[in-house]
């Protein structure tokens, strides 16, 4: 399927690894020029160069701190105008409720809430003044369905699905998506940052955890970065028009809803 936005330009966060990088590829795939991010140079240097190598898109590096004020200012003088904007940082640290104080909760809020609103603050207007945008902010499962031993990510991320909810009603009009994609566990370095946990707390193998983990996914397996990135391209693609304010499990069937 021709996706429709060959030539547009998109800012993708955190994209040097992972899910955003897997939403990256996926974009630069279907002809979209590039804005990535993330702090460590040397990963972002080496995933921009094979992105451009192998799609030939434009692919602009900004290598900072995208939940710090000076950082944001940082990505955001460099992506300029951009049609299409994918939210992501690193997720807050697991631990129990009885462990987290309010510097905890700033942080976590900082990074998986107020980091997204402010960039969307900053590159909404120009979308609508286009008349053509679409935002896609990488959240978590545990908005539909808590983790408990990820409360800060519950926290912050709901509080960043309510502020997507009533705004994606009001940049509809001028033909600006906005949509939250939402992570079941996928084979990242934060699935195995995580198993490691739970290797270390319960003496268990890597392989033991995994399996124990992939039990509880009806798809009996963990997600892919490029089957992550290719719902965010469709979400960002000419035919998404019509899907505002949605939240969507990418999950493996892991939540166990009707609705
Ligand atoms: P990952 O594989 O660890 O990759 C994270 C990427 O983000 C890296 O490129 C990293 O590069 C960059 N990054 C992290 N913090 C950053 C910051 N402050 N500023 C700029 N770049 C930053 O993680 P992932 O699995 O793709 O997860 C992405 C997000 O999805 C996280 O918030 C995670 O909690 C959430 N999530 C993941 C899963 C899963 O199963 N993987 C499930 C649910 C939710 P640098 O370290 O060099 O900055």
């Amino acid at each position: 399927m021709d996706l429709g936005i060959r030539g547009k330009r998109a800012l993708v966060c955190a994209s040097s690894k992972g899910l955003g990088r897997g939403c990256a590829e996926a974009l630069a795939a279907a002809g979209v020029d590039l804005v990535l991010n993330a702090r460590g140079a040397a990963a972002l240097e080496e995933t921009a160069a094979a992105i451009h190598a192998a799609h030939g898109v434009q692919v602009v590096t900004v290598a900072a701190d995208i939940t710090s004020d000076a950082g944001r200012a940082q990505v955001l003088a460099a992506a300029g105008a951009v049609d299409i904007l994918v939210t992501n940082a690193g997720g807050p640290p697991p631990g129990l409720w009885s462990d987290w104080g309010r510097d905890d909760f700033i942080r976590a809020l900082d990074a998986n809430m107020l980091t997204p609103i402010a960039l969307m603050t900053a590159l909404l207007p120009g979308m609508m003044g286009r008349g053509w945008g679409r935002v896609v902010n990488i959240t978590s499962q545990s908005v539909k369905a808590p983790i408990a031993q990820l409360g800060l990510s519950n926290a912050a991320r709901t509080g960043l699905t309510g502020y997507v909810a009533g705004t994606a009603r009001q940049v509809a009009p001028s033909g600006v998506t906005i949509n939250n994609l939402l992570p079941g566990i996928h084979d990242t370095d934060r699935a195995t940052s995580l198993d490691g946990a739970v290797v270390k707390a319960d003496g268990i193998t890597m392989d033991e955890a995994r399996a124990r983990r992939f039990a509880t996914i009806p798809a009996r397996r963990y997600g892919t970065t490029a089957e992550f990135g290719a719902a965010c391209a469709f979400l960002c693609s000419v035919h998404a028009g019509f899907i505002v304010g949605q939240n969507i499990l990418l999950d493996g069937g892991a939540t166990n809803a009707t609705l």
